[in-house]
């Protein structure tokens, strides 16, 4: 069996990492495998399409769930304390847009990113939890019930594609990403949002530890694979955010009191089982569709998404 890159698509690439016990909130066991050619890190097997809808679609996804320490959090406080961030992205797409269009987020959940635009904008959620794509019709917002893998948009219609928290979700994000360059207008905008870099110092630290390993998480890219595979579907990344503080994981307090931990664990005496919240778990980004296409293989890009080019994250916009 072929075991292709499910975000740069190369084949016979993937190598086992991580296989997580059935202690997770998923309680089933799963591994994860780094991909040699762009440094994406993924569950291998994949999960299957059929199980991924299911799991997002269950009653109980849109009431209260669960965050890793086992808190229970209801989904509609999660999406308000989040909305110091999406005020941060908004605002950057706002100032980055070259014509006020049609936007669509994907995975739009009770639509408060997409609120947050004027509604000059044609804002469209896709969004197939049923309780979900409610809440975001009272928000009046067009709704679409339909899924990333379904969806399809007419040719240069769109001036910007949101996928907030929901990349990294796909099965075949380098399929998705393939299909939706098309959708949008040359100069047209991309936010993803919420991924999780398996090159940051908690999974260093923390191995199977780190909070947010969890086969839900399809994949997990490095920042520098980002920006390898965006440039080989025609994206330039414009920004990145590290959203720590302002979510409903991050404050100084609880940096200050984490520190203690984590410093103990670089030096071998770490007492905690499951790695903390801390900068630089997540990362967003916000690119531009360019037309000008960078090749994979590229002798002078080779490698560069195994690791973090520090400059890339040296300003981060928050966190
Ligand atoms: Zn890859």
């Amino acid at each position: 069996m072929i075991r292709r890159c499910r975000l740069c698509a190369e084949d016979d690439v993937l190598i086992p990492q991580l296989t997580l016990d059935g202690s997770s909130a998923f309680g089933e066991p799963f591994t994860l495998s780094r991909c040699e050619e762009c440094g994406a890190w993924q569950v291998d097997p994949p999960l299957s399409l059929d199980f991924i809808h299911s799991y997002f679609q269950a009653p109980e996804r849109w009431r209260i769930s669960h965050d890793p320490e086992g808190r229970p959090v209801d989904p509609a406080e999660r999406a308000a304390a989040r909305q110091g961030e999406y005020t941060k992205y908004a605002s950057a797409l706002i100032n980055s847009l070259e014509e006020v269009g049609r936007v669509v987020d994907i995975g739009a959940g009770a639509g408060v990113m997409l609120s947050l635009l004027p509604d000059s904008f044609q804002r469209i959620a896709v969004e197939p939890h049923p309780d979900a794509a409610e809440a975001a019709s009272r928000l009046g917002l067009t709704v679409m019930r339909e899924w990333a893998e379904n969806i399809d948009f007419p040719s240069e219609s769109l001036t910007c594609l949101i996928m907030n928290q929901t990349f990294d979700h796909l099965r075949d994000p380098s399929g998705f990403l393939a299909r939706a360059v098309h959708w949008l207008k040359p100069g047209g905008l991309l936010l993803l949002t919420g991924l999780i870099n398996p090159d940051g110092l908690m999974p260093r630290l923390y191995g199977p530890g780190f909070r947010l390993w969890h086969p839900l998480y399809q994949i997990y890219p490095p920042p520098g694979a980002m920006v390898m595979v965006l440039g080989s579907h025609g994206f330039e990344v414009l920004r990145w955010w590290q959203p720590y503080f302002g979510t409903p994981y991050g404050s100084l307090k609880q940096l200050l009191l984490n520190i203690p931990e984590v410093l103990c664990r670089m030096m071998g005496k770490g007492r905690g089982q499951l790695s903390p919240a801390w900068p630089g778990n997540t990362y967003s980004l916000l690119a531009r569709k360019t037309l000008l296409l960078q090749p994979l293989k590229d002798p002078a890009r080779q490698g560069q998404g195994r690791a973090l080019d520090p400059r890339m994250l040296a300003h981060p916009s928050s966190g």
